[in-house]
């Protein structure tokens, strides 16, 4: 069996069909597209072409198109962006779940004196709305709030987060990294202020994202230089690898509907297989109200030991656990959603695309129930907490 590669939430093969629209801009066409000869002149033709296509496939003007160099950089552009640019407003809004390049710029910003409201989600990974309108204040300058979970896949009401959002008159930026080129995202519906995404993750080469800026939302830029994608980042333009992204957005557009019903009718399989198979299995996240391409569950065993496993059968995944300081750290989405630190460290996220097979899924299904039998003949029992003896009550 070749490699089985089920961590598309991670990162995701470049299409054929990208690599070849980027090929002759990185041979022959190389200009730099702010040179004013002709050999400039034709790449930035070819960016402003990619532009178009971009634009198209969210619904949006070209130039609300921000090129970025990845998803991390369209979010922190859009949170340093907005609120410096809104320097007398000082509360933000996010979730607890948000992915670290979100979490961590806001934390900075609490640092610098924002007060933070850190909304919770339920055990299903789901939001309460009414929290989100009450935690909005005359004083808000930001709602950063994810469409998809990275972990999860638990896609969040966006039209009512919109809905209540403009209500309050309060700016939204939306971090759709997991959604854009999974399922479709029309800005000319949805009127959101700011949206990040990432190539990588729909079939583009790692290193190109963007950030959509609604005509009208004020932002200051970040990265201070020329006057490149009209004075809001400055730097060269990769044009080679915004016209993959171009194509990849194509690809993503054509292929939706597969990602709808083959995606979905193999994870489903995946799914029903393990907790079939697999005694103490938990699913996470809500059933209905997520990515058609992500699963995720709770093993009763710790979750980096199956990885190495199914590595080593050339089959590979993540758990949501992040190793700090030298020792695991469970994921800080399956904690807020309730499971046990125990629990979350047993962790697997398994993730496909448009690439995964019938043959890969049922490979993991023969294998993955031995493995989780395996290391569970081998993980010693230790009692839950609730269990030990309070040590200091004993003392006394
Ligand atoms: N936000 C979410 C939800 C993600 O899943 C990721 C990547 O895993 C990022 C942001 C960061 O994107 P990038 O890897 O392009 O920097």
């Amino acid at each position: 069996m070749e490699n089985i590669y089920l961590d598309n939430n991670a990162t995701t093969k470049v299409a054929p069909e990208v690599l070849e629209e980027m090929l002759p801009c990185l041979t022959g066409d190389y200009g730099n597209p702010s040179s004013i000869h002709r050999f400039g002149a034709k790449a930035g033709a070819k960016m402003k072409e990619a532009r178009e296509r971009v634009s198209a496939f969210l619904h949006c003007r070209e130039s609300e198109l921000v090129f970025t160099s990845c998803g991390t950089e369209s979010n922190n552009l859009a949170i340093r962006g907005a609120l410096e640019a809104t320097p007398d407003k000082r509360h933000i809004v996010t979730t607890k779940v948000e992915h670290s390049s979100v979490l961590n710029v806001l934390h900075r910003m609490e640092k610098l004196g924002y007060a933070l409201t850190i909304l919770d989600v339920g055990e299903d990974g789901l939001l309460d709305l009414d929290n989100l309108r009450d935690a909005l204040t005359s004083n808000t300058a930001l709602v950063s709030i994810m469409h998809a979970n990275n972990e999860t896949g638990v896609l969040f009401p966006m039209e009512e987060i919109v809905n209540i959002t403009k209500e309050h008159g309060v700016p939204l930026f939306v971090d759709a990294i997991q959604t854009v080129g999974k399922i479709p995202v029309d800005l000319s519906k949805l009127e959101i202020d700011l949206l990040a995404i990432s190539g990588h993750k729909f079939h583009a080469p790692k290193g190109i994202g963007a950030l959509y800026i609604r005509k009208g939302t004020r932002i200051r830029p970040m990265m201070l230089g020329g006057p490149q994608e009209r004075n809001r980042r400055a730097g060269t333009e990769n044009v080679a690898f915004i016209a993959g992204l171009a194509r990849a957005c194509e690809l993503a557009e054509e292929n939706f509907m597969r990602m709808e019903t083959d995606v979905r009718r193999l994870r489903d399989k995946l799914e029903d297989g393990i907790a079939a198979a697999v005694p103490g299995a938990k699913r996470n996240g809500h059933k209905e109200k997520r990515l058609t391409n992500t699963s995720n569950f709770c093993f009763p065993v710790e979750g980096e030991a199956v990885l190495l496993m199914l590595d080593e059968l050339g089959v590979y995944a993540s758990s949501g656990s992040a190793c700090a300081s030298g020792a695991l750290e469970p994921s800080h989405v399956l904690r807020a959603m309730n499971r046990s630190e125990k629990e979350a460290l047993g962790a697997v996220r398994l993730t496909l695309s448009r690439c995964t097979t019938e043959k890969e899924i049922d490979f993991v299904l023969e294998k993955l129930p031995a493995i989780i039998e395996k290391l569970s003949a081998i993980t010693p029992k230790v009692l839950p907490d609730f269990d030990l003896p309070d040590t200091k009550q004993a003392a006394e």
